[in-house]
């Protein structure tokens, strides 16, 4: 397949154009930039929209179905959310080129949505379009959702399309979203390794306040209401959730294994034997502690209005990321155990975790499309969310979840996601578009080989 880089850049850049920016409150989305990706979509992509359906969803989603030849087999389903984050309004001199301009120069496209997720977006498209240009058989659909709003939690638009499958009751095979990319550095390597998301972690705002009597602060008790929740914060920080090694952290850590030496290779490799070893190396590096366990992070706190009154009440707010397989339940009961019964808790926002997909032989159909698309991968690993996708949402739809972004993103370049100066170099695009195109050829050969 002979792609061409440039017009998929373009295509890219004209996307970025469109300030596609989302709002948590549903009545204040200005929908016309999303209805604008759609028509620039419909321009890029004769031959995708010579066979796709396409459903309106919730005002500005998008859910399109390719049908194959027959629709006889399980489909897959490509996400990927339209919306952006703004550029930070004290950051713009520090830009390069202005954030929405759409440059495209020496070979890289910059601007806001370029990793996250345009990027993604006309890739899954340019894959697919190749492939339907082929005029090759394929006995089953190829589904897309564009949502609007994953930058504001996804509650209203993928949230909805997942509604949508599921009351149609629709299976997928393989559902494929944003998530870990082809990082080097995990666990100090210098190989290139490609993260494959098999599970997300939860979420939860949990509102911890205790009551007490006010006052003038001049003849105060031994201890006020903030003085009380200072206590339990400190508790909360010291005493956290236990480490786990689960088992798609387990699977990354065999499979990382050969590629240590020495104790760390036999630790790794055993890493059930040998976890409270790991736990201690995990727990001291907070990149690898998120993936081992529900996290705690004070993030907020308050008492009284002035600096002269006893509090009457003080709360903190604290942020948890739910570890798969602790539940919201779990992580209550917890909080309740290290501070004790005399707090009121109120839990704000939360979701439990995804359940684990499975890592077998789609899981390798994944790793073996990644590696023919760029052959410096050295190992495909499972990886733990610790941030939200739109794919929270479809955990019913399939055992397969994938959220993998296809392209190389190294620390470094992973601060200009929401950060400035976003880019994608063509190089990478390229490995994106092949990624997308191998994936439906590896599924219909697997298919077909298998007689399913
Ligand atoms: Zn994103």
């Amino acid at each position: 397949m002979e792609i061409n880089i440039e017009k998929a850049a373009i295509n890219l850049s004209k996307l970025i154009k469109i300030e596609s920016l989302s709002n948590e409150d549903f009545s204040k989305i200005d929908f016309q930039p999303f209805f604008q990706i759609k028509k620039y979509l419909e321009e890029f992509y004769p031959k995708i929209h010579e066979k796709a359906h396409i459903e309106i969803i919730h005002e500005g989603a998008f859910l399109y179905r390719i049908k194959g030849e027959k629709s006889e087999k399980l489909p897959i389903l490509f996400m990927a959310h339209m919306d952006v984050v703004p550029a930070a309004k004290g950051t713009l001199d520090k830009w390069k080129h202005e954030p929405f301009a759409g440059i495209v120069e020496n070979d890289i496209v910059w601007g806001r949505g370029a990793k996250d997720m345009k990027s993604q977006l006309i890739a899954m498209f340019e894959g697919t379009e190749y492939i339907l240009n082929e005029n090759k058989q394929l006995d089953f659909d190829i589904y897309f959702s564009l949502g609007f709003d994953e930058e504001v939690g996804g509650r209203n638009g993928a949230k909805y399309v997942a509604d949508y499958l599921k009351e149609k009751n629709i299976k997928f095979a393989m559902i494929i979203d944003e998530g870990g990319m082809i990082s080097d550095g995990i666990l100090g390597l210098k190989e290139e390794i490609a993260l494959v998301g098999t599970c997300e972690k939860g979420y939860a705002d949990i509102k911890i306040s205790y009551n007490a009597q006010g006052g003038h602060s001049s003849m105060p008790p031994q201890s006020t209401a903030l003085g009380k929740i200072c206590e339990a914060a400190r508790k909360l920080e010291q005493n956290q959730m236990p480490l786990k090694i689960t088992e798609p952290l387990s699977e990354m850590l065999t499979r990382l294994s050969k590629y240590t030496n020495g104790i760390s290779k036999i630790a790794l490799n055993n890493n059930k034997v040998f976890s409270p070893i790991l736990k201690n190396i995990l727990s001291k590096s907070p990149e690898l502690n998120a993936l081992a366990r529900t996290t705690t992070a004070l993030t907020m706190a308050k008492g009284a209005e002035a600096t002269n009154i006893l509090p009457n009440s003080a709360y903190i707010i604290v942020n948890f990321r739910i570890l798969p397989g602790d539940t919201l339940d779990d992580l209550l009961a917890h909080i309740k155990n290290v501070i004790g019964e005399e707090f009121q808790l109120e839990a704000l926002i939360t979701k439990n975790p995804s359940k684990l997909s499975k890592i077998d032989d789609k899981f390798d159909l994944v790793s073996k499309s990644i590696k023919l698309a760029y052959e410096n991968v050295s190992e495909v690993v499972p990886f733990i969310m610790v941030g939200g996708t739109d794919s929270k949402h479809f955990d019913d739809l399939s055992d397969h979840i994938y959220k993998f972004g296809p392209f190389r993103c190294n620390s470094e370049d992973r601060k200009v996601i929401h950060g400035i100066n976003e880019f994608m170099t063509f190089e990478d695009l390229k490995i994106g578009i092949e990624f997308f195109y191998n994936l439906i050829n590896q599924y219909n050969e697997y298919l077909v080989g298998n007689n399913i």
